[in-house]
């Protein structure tokens, strides 16, 4: 009779890494779509976008003065300043009248565009203009300094050329990029598109946020924390419900998610006698149930639902526990949604720090411990956030970041390096 040896037959258990890979070649990047620019925000762009203006489209002033020809005021000082005719006033959003000849200028606003023959503005407080008492009645000016040509003058194009490659594809929208686009005149933006993911819970001992409380019942915690997840990654949470431990609940439930890009689920994954949501799932398509190597969350299924004429939607089963369910989105659900939005970087940032306490790893599985982190001078420290229960939710709110025990180490101790996953944005 084969023993069963406490915490090392691992043969029947998927590394993370494992699980992961399996996962993520099931999903590729979605198509494009067009959105208003201030809509686009996070998404990846398809294709490649080029400019069809200039940027600047017109040589103008980059401050309030006087445009002028830099070789009429070669000589100007301030004890002896040139004296120019004004021809006109500039302001932004007109075009000048008059060229410059020899011995003129024009009273010019930043963002203007400069007249003909114009090399340089004089700012206002290198001029006369202050002595004078209402600048609008001048007919001459007084110009205190020279300049070298270009002075104050923005180029045509000098940002963006018409036909420039703007933004390459894959490129991920930020509000830097949505003024770009707004400043080259679009409103709307080719992006690929934003995934749906319908969100399930199971359970018969489950309540809706809002419903009276009921002995023998909990709140469904896991549909809201994963629709969170889900909208914070930038996707479109489709909240199914909550099924309960019946077949024909299951499978209703799971029908009215057939029109999405991701079905997670969450419990009836492990083996208790009423999650037979595993049976259900398997009659509607293709699915395998994992053990992967890690706590929490070692159950996990994953597969696709048949949706008839050869199509399919790919199904992540999350377990039930509520710190399990959102470790094991962590770790599997996320990366699949952003590679489905066309990111390729897909990993959180992981940085290393000292421990101030331990974590335990009795049965050498990869333990991801709630651990808040704090910046020091000597560097990060990580502390546990207390119980590390994967049903203590609070644990989670706590944390800042997932401290690893890896599989073939016993336990982390105080003052050891560890890897910690930053769960912040
Ligand atoms: P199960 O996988 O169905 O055995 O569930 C494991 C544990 O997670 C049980 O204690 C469930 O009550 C709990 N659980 C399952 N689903 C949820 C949920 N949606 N919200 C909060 N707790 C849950
Ligand atoms: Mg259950």
């Amino acid at each position: 009779m084969a023993t069963h040896h406490h915490g090392h037959h691992h043969e029947d258990m998927l590394s993370v890494e494992d699980a992961r890979d399996r996962i993520l070649n099931q999903f590729g990047v979605l198509d494009a779509q067009n959105f208003r620019i201030t809509d686009a925000l996070g998404l990846v762009t398809m294709d490649q976008i080029r400019s069809g203006v200039n940027i600047p489209p017109l040589d103008n002033s980059a401050m309030d003065g006087y445009a002028v020809r830099s070789t009429d005021v070669s000589r100007a000082t301030y004890q002896h300043p040139v004296m120019l005719e004004i021809l006109e006033t500039i302001p932004a959003g007109s075009l000048p009248r008059k060229e410059l000849k020899p011995g003129t200028t024009s009273r010019i606003m930043t963002g203007a565009p400069i007249p003909e023959h114009c090399d340089a503005v004089i700012p206002f407080e290198e001029t006369t203009e202050k002595e004078f008492a209402k600048s609008g009645q001048l007919s001459e000016i007084g110009i205190r300094i020279p300049a070298l040509p270009g002075t104050n003058i923005r180029v045509k194009g000098k940002d963006i050329k018409t036909g420039d490659s703007v933004l390459l594809e894959g490129h991920v929208i930020t509000p830097a990029t949505v003024g770009v686009l707004a400043s080259m005149g679009m409103s709307h933006v080719r992006a690929i598109r934003k995934p749906v993911v319908s969100i399930l819970s199971t359970g018969n001992e489950l309540l809706t946020p809002g419903e009276k409380p009921a002995e023998g019942k909990i709140f469904d915690s896991n549909s809201s924390s994963i629709i969170a997840s889900v909208f914070q990654l930038g996707a479109i949470p489709k909240y199914i419900g909550i099924a309960r431990d019946e077949m024909e609940s299951v499978r209703g439930k799971l029908k009215e998610a057939m029109d999405s890009d991701l079905v997670i689920s969450s419990a009836g994954v492990s083996k208790g006698d009423y999650d037979m949501v595993k049976d259900v799932m398997s009659e509607h398509g293709d699915l395998q149930f994992w053990s992967v190597r890690m706590r929490p969350a070692k159950p996990l299924a994953f597969g696709t639902l048949n949706r008839g004429s050869d199509t399919s939607v790919p199904l992540i089963g999350l377990p039930g526990n509520p710190v399990s369910s959102l470790v094991a989105f962590e770790q599997f659900c996320r990366p699949a949604i952003l590679k489905m939005m066309g990111k390729s970087n897909m990993h959180r940032r992981t940085i290393q720090a000292v421990l101030k306490d331990s974590i335990v790893n009795y049965d050498a599985r990869r333990v991801y411990a709630r651990v808040i982190v704090e910046q020091t001078e000597d560097g990060y420290t990580a502390k546990t956030t207390g119980p590390q229960d994967s049903n203590i939710l609070t644990s989670m709110v706590r944390a800042n970041g997932l401290a690893i025990c890896p599989e073939e180490e016993e336990s982390k101790n105080p003052g050891d390096i560890v890897t910690v996953i930053m769960l912040d944005e």
